[in-house]
């Protein structure tokens, strides 16, 4: 198979050539880069929103009231399932992890889990590489689920449009981390579980939090802006998913109206490039300094305690960068 027949294949939306596309970026073959090269042009289309929250708050089950929602829209929806903290790849996780057992038959819906692997670049780019499979495929519904908690799952949950923070009542973390401005103010949040007699308490908890983010700015300002719903869901019982599905077609409209959503892809997409280069550098200096003597000696003077670490990289710095070299 060339690569040629794969790309169009997966333009035409085949899920086989879908499935086999993402374990290529996945893998971090050149094909798959290749390939992503070749079908960029044809992206852009989907609605990319990105999940997070701590385990167990019920994301997978969120999704799956989702997609079920979406699929009786006439929607084709795409589902990545991120985990960093698993040794697992190749959606071995699938059948436990994610709770969307009821839509593995329908064409409509395409849904993978991708796990660590030591690659370029790391698992945020290859679930980006995969989401803009997804989105050339035709998808027209991107979920990005990130599992755990943690700067990885911040850097994956970048690349959507929209993002939804996940929370059951008692998840009082991430209400902290929100205060601490450690995790940015989402577009949307869920409060999952809500038969939980906590759950009015929560929604309490948290509109007091959002309400300290907008102390600094201006009434105007304050206007303008989007103004984050709170949305009390049961995801097993599927109630409060129709207010969501309304929420994310408001938050979209609202950021194609207010010009946002071009803004917001690029800076993700500023990101994205920033961390590919960033990666490939790492990558180019340590095959470099791997058999390298200088630096070998440069180590051993900061070992013994005659030269500091950031006087070394300095040095390191000056001579990679003395012999200039053209750009690829
Ligand atoms: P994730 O780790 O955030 O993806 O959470 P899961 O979707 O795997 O859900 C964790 C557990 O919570 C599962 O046993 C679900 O059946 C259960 N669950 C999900 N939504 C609800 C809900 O609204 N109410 C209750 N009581 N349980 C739920």
């Amino acid at each position: 198979m060339t690569e040629s027949t794969l790309a169009q294949r997966l333009l035409a939306g085949d899920r086989r050539a879908l499935a086999r596309a993402i374990t290529l970026v996945e893998d971090d073959r050149p094909e798959g880069w290749q390939l992503v090269r070749e079908v960029y042009p044809h992206t852009g289309a989907a609605e990319v929103v990105g999940f997070t929250g701590p385990p167990g708050v019920g994301k997978s089950t969120l999704i799956g009231a989702l997609t079920k929602a979406r699929r009786e829209a006439g929607r084709t929806v795409g589902v990545l399932s991120i985990d960093p903290s698993s040794p697992f790849t190749h959606g071995a996780l699938l059948g436990d992890r994610i709770r969307l057992s009821e839509h593995f038959l329908d064409q409509g819906v395409f849904i993978r889990s991708m796990a660590n692997r030591g690659a370029l670049g790391g698992l945020s780019e290859a679930a980006l590489q995969a989401a803009l499979l997804l989105d050339a495929a035709g998808r027209q519904d991107v979920f990005i689920e990130t599992v755990g908690v943690g700067q990885a799952e911040i850097d994956i949950i970048d690349h959507a449009d929209t993002i939804v923070l996940v929370l059951m009542p008692g998840s009082g973390d991430s209400i902290q981390a929100l205060k601490a401005g450690v995790m940015e103010i989402p577009d949307v949040i869920v409060i999952n579980k809500a038969d939980h007699p906590l759950a009015d308490t929560m929604v309490r908890e948290i509109r007091g939090v959002l309400s300290l983010a907008n102390l600094d700015r201006s009434p105007e300002e304050a206007r303008a802006r989007w103004r984050v719903p709170i949305i009390k869901t049961e995801a097993n019982r599927g109630s409060g998913v129709e207010e969501l599905v309304e929420s994310l077609a408001a938050h979209r409209a609202h950021i194609v109206g207010a010009g946002q959503l071009q803004e917001r892809r690029r800076r993700n997409l500023h990101n994205e490039v920033l961390a590919i280069a960033t990666a490939r550098m790492r990558r180019r200096l340590e095959d470099e300094l791997r058999e390298d003597v200088e630096f070998q000696r440069l180590l051993d003077e900061v070992v013994e305690r005659r030269l500091d670490p950031a006087s070394a990289a300095s040095s390191l710095l000056e001579r990679a960068a003395r012999p200039a070299e053209p750009v690829e």
